[in-house]
């Protein structure tokens, strides 16, 4: 057996709660007698409870660890209580900035699957199908060009080289070619109408999955008007949303609309092309639910572990070529969620941990049939 570190932050307010069945899920595939890979887990703090503990929102020794692990698993930090702490390397997202610096994670993956909720504010027969995945740029753009704040005058500079875009095109390319995109498409969205860098953006993407993966076709979509498309007609954007960092995190969250609440939405920050097969040298990631500590709901056991499990779903994907098993978490959620046992945002009554429990108990019978025929 291949045995993988993750580096497990499980933070602050429902971060624990959610995590805990994520990690459980992985216990269960590390235990499997004939299974092919086991994962040591190292929890460690981070965010609020490390700001109280060790006066940093990440201590050396952590960032060390997730600069070693095979990948990163991550709850959500922050809530009231750091809040007035100022932004920046002593707050907490100072913490998850330094983390993700160190690990050059440039592309942001958010699948966005409807899952038959009856909590989506759009029309059942509308959101039914939808299943794309929004690939974000995650570390350049209008986010992180150099910046001018003077009390009148403040400027963000909106830039992009042409690597930066081969790279994230590259990656959409490699992900709408995977299982887990639904037909070999990618819809790149931009202003070319208005912005160099979107004009450049549309070139270069353009050029390289033209030239690099001619069977993967390639369309363009302003980014005001996909906003619309999106609410009106969800499942014309099946396949890949590939965005720079500005329009990938508006429509990214835009896509949460679809499920109708935030606890089921999973996230991965890849370093590189996804793992193609098992076998291969893991890609490194960092993978979180988008939701934050959600500090209203924190200490019930009402908190949804779906958006954290199927991160682990993706984890096995990208980051190990699990795909088999990634499959069988997948299933193992959807059956569970179609059987009724959904917590309260999704109109259900269960609690975190017997959501958890049923989804490894699918689970184990998914990967018993798994073995049988294998
Ligand atoms: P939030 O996502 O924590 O909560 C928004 C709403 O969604 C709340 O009503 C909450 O109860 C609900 N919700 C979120 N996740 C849920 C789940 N799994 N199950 C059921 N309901 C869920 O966003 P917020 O309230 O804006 O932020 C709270 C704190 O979290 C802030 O301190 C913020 O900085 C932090 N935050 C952290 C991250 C992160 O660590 N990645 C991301 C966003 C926000
Ligand atoms: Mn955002």
């Amino acid at each position: 057996k291949v045995e993988f570190t993750i580096l497990v932050i499980e933070g602050d307010g429902i971060g624990p709660e959610v995590t805990n069945e994520a990690c459980l899920v992985l216990d269960q595939l590390s235990a499997l007698p004939n299974g092919r890979a086991s994962f040591k887990q190292l929890k460690r703090l981070f965010g609020g409870c490390s700001i109280d503990k060790h006066g940093v929102p990440v201590t050396a020794e952590v960032l060390e660890e997730g600069r070693t692990s095979n990948a990163i698993l991550m709850g959500a930090t922050g809530g009231p209580k750091w809040d007035g702490i100022r932004r920046g390397v002593e707050g907490c997202e100072g913490g998850t900035t330094l983390l993700r610096e160190l690990t050059d994670v440039y592309a942001n993956i958010r699948p966005c699957e409807y899952i038959s909720s009856h909590v989506s504010p759009l029309k059942e027969e509308l959101v039914q199908g939808t299943k794309f995945i929004v690939v974000r740029e995650n570390v350049s753009g209008a986010f992180y060009g150099p910046k001018v704040e003077e009390p009148d005058y403040a400027s963000d500079l909106w830039a992009y080289k042409r690597s930066e875009v081969e790279r994230i095109a590259r990656m959409a390319a490699h992900i709408a070619l995977s299982s887990a995109s639904p037909v070999p498409r990618v819809i790149s969205c931009d202003k070319a109408n208005v912005l160099a860098s979107s004009r450049l953006w549309r070139r270069i993407a353009e050029e390289t999955i033209k030239r690099e993966f001619p069977q993967v076709e390639i369309v363009h979509q302003l980014a005001d008007s996909a906003t619309t498309l999106m609410m009106m007609h969800p499942t014309s954007f099946n396949g890949v949303i590939l965005a720079d960092n500005t329009f990938g995190d508006i429509l990214s969250d835009l896509a949460a609309v679809i499920p109708g609440t935030l606890g089921v939405m999973p996230s991965g920050c890849l370093a590189d092309i996804p793992v193609k097969k098992w076998g291969d040298e893991p890609v490194k990631g960092y993978y979180e639910p988008i939701h934050g500590s959600a500090p209203d709901i924190a200490g019930q056991g009402i908190a949804n572990p779906v958006g954290s499990i199927l991160s682990v779903a993706m984890m096995l994907r990208y980051s190990f070529g699990m795909e088999e098993e990634a499959q069988a978490v997948e299933l193992a959620v959807k059956t569970t969620l179609d059987a009724g046992i959904k917590t309260k945002d999704m109109r259900g009554s269960s609690s975190t941990r017997e959501v958890g429990d049923q989804v490894r108990a699918n689970l184990k019978m998914l990967l018993e049939k798994q073995s049988e025929y294998s």
